[in-house]
């Protein structure tokens, strides 16, 4: 009795220490289930385990031949319903079960499995003789039956936070928006995809270095930023965020707006254990706002301007009091009629940018005839300018283009339009195009005051106009070239200028030759 007790400890022990090292869960059942069988002298022995579905399966088995195996399914298919109860021990039909495992077996006994009021399952053990399986027994069974249903319980454990965590992180990695988890001393613990895309910093190089260098955000200053160099000073008091917006210069040199919300969290004892910050690109919202406030001043401007003027016109020459001779009254009505043009050119404007905000230019397409369309334009200018020269550079072999002419002549107006109102000293309008296999290339050349290099690429956006002096002198909404390059690309084609400042600019549009197409 003495020795039996001994050799249960010490297999008491040998599976405690299996568990401490962390041993896998098969492994370990294997172990327990061995000592049980041994103990209680035995010849066969298996610990089932419910699953998610309530089927039992054998996780560990002794003495059953693995051929043997599949024949053990059915069986404890047709055990678990008796098993429904979750306190009732799935019983086990001795000659059914021999059969199975091709060992005659006489006695049995088994325990559940179970933590708290939670059924896991069971552990049996057989003989194929002796007396049958005594209280004692059933005792030293117990034993083993708490440490494996202790073992089956900590795996689970282990495994939902090994999947919490994957789906945490997966979260995390995946979220649209910026991640960054820091610790107290705010170095990165930890980046996801969508920051390192926005920063520029892959995650390998970004984890560990201290926030400021990944997230410098220029903002004005007195703005309390945790990730600023001096950021550690910004108190971030438990259940208080900070939100800090600024810009962000990427590797490129592009900029992008950002708003960062800095959330602490601290430990029950009000230790700080983690920063965790959220990044939202605000860029295309800012830039939103940008373009609805310049729209408004621009429009409110430009709308002004030919209504003051209309009103101002139209009330002088019906004042009772005076009489107007024909010629007055002919220059006063021309100019209400050419401000009314000009309004009615700038709704045109608005909703064709708008139509092209939603996706909805329409083209009708035809063969058009450049050279002609060309002529055409400039002849509707010449009448408006004694400084300027009208130059047109077509070759007379010059295919036709497929394009919708009322359009193409409104990007022709609009270059031939700019080309004059910056060139204020005048100067040769050139209009030309050449063939270059299924294109044509178009250009307007002036010689006015040109625009500078680094403006060159905004001009094409809705409203963009470059701050010269004489763009306070000159009307203009901004939406010209805007227009221009969607309708040429409508037509699949693109635009680009080429300029120097003080010697002037050549715009340049490509469009595809007629009859040819794709
Ligand atoms: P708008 O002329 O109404 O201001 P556009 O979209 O047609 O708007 O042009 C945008 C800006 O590009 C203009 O404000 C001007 O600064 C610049 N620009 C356009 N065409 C020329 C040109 N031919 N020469 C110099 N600057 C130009």
């Amino acid at each position: 009795m003495e020795s039996l007790q001994l050799r249960q400890r010490e297999y008491l022990l040998q599976i405690s220490r299996a568990m401490t090292a962390q041993l896998d869960l098969p492994s370990l059942l294997r172990l327990i289930l061995n000592a049980a069988v041994e103990m209680l002298g035995g010849e066969v022995g298996m610990i089932v385990l419910r699953q998610a579905d309530g089927r039992l399966a054998p996780q560990a088995v002794y003495g059953i031949p693995k051929s043997r195996l599949a024949r053990l399914a059915p069986l404890l298919a047709e055990m678990a319903p008796l098993a429904e109860s979750r306190w009732a021990l799935p019983e086990v039909s001795l000659p059914l079960f021999s059969r199975a495992v091709g060992v005659p077996l006489r006695q049995v006994v088994h325990l559940p499995l179970h933590i708290g009021d939670e059924s896991l399952g069971a552990i049996y053990v057989f003989r194929s003789g002796g007396a049958a399986f005594g209280a004692n027994e059933r005792q030293v069974l117990q034993s083993f039956a708490d440490q494996a249903a202790i073992a089956v319980r900590n795996a689970r454990l282990y495994e939902e936070v090994v999947t919490e965590k994957r789906q945490l992180d997966a979260i995390i990695e995946n979220s649209a928006h910026g991640v960054l988890i820091l610790t107290p001393d705010r170095r990165i613990q930890v980046i996801n995809r969508a920051l390192s895309a926005m920063t520029g910093w892959p995650a390998e190089e970004a984890t560990g270095q201290p926030c400021w260098k990944v997230l410098a955000l220029e903002h004005p200053p007195n703005q309390p930023d945790p990730c600023a160099a001096d950021g550690l000073d910004v108190e971030l008091p438990p259940g208080r965020s900070i939100t800090v917006e600024g810009e962000l210069t990427r590797p490129g040199g592009s900029r992008l707006t950002l708003r960062a919300t800095y959330t602490p969290l601290y430990d029950d004892d009000g230790v700080l254990q983690h920063i965790i910050v959220n990044v939202v690109d605000i860029t295309r919202f800012r830039e939103a706002e940008r373009m609805k406030s310049t729209f408004i001043s621009v429009i409110s401007h430009e709308l002004k301007t030919p209504v003051a003027l209309i009103k101002g016109y139209a009330s002088t020459l019906r004042r009772a009091d005076a009489t107007w001779d024909p010629e007055t009254l002919r220059d006063g009505l021309a100019v209400i009629e050419e401000e009314a043009d000009r309004l009615n050119a700038l709704i045109d404007n608005l909703l064709d940018a708008s139509r092209i905000q939603a996706g909805a230019l329409k083209l009708e397409m035809g063969d058009v005839d450049l050279p002609r369309l060309a002529q055409k334009v400039v002849q509707g200018f010449s009448t408006q300018t004694d400084i300027h020269r009208f130059e047109l550079d077509f070759p007379a072999d010059l295919p036709p283009v497929l394009g919708d002419e009322t359009r193409l002549r409104q990007v022709l107006d609009n270059l031939v339009s700019n080309a004059i109102k910056y060139s204020p000293n005048g100067g040769v309008v050139r209009i030309g195009a050449w063939a270059d296999g299924n294109e044509v290339t178009v250009y307007v050349a002036d010689q006015g005051i040109g625009i500078p290099l680094d403006e060159q690429g905004r001009i094409f956006e809705s409203f963009y106009r470059v701050d010269s002096g004489l763009r306070r002198q000159t009307k203009g909404t901004g939406l010209g070239l805007y227009l221009c390059k969607a309708i040429v690309e409508a037509h699949r084609g693109h635009i680009w200028v080429r300029s120097e400042p003080g010697k002037g600019s050549t715009f340049f549009f490509t469009l595809p030759v007629a009859g040819r197409r794709e």
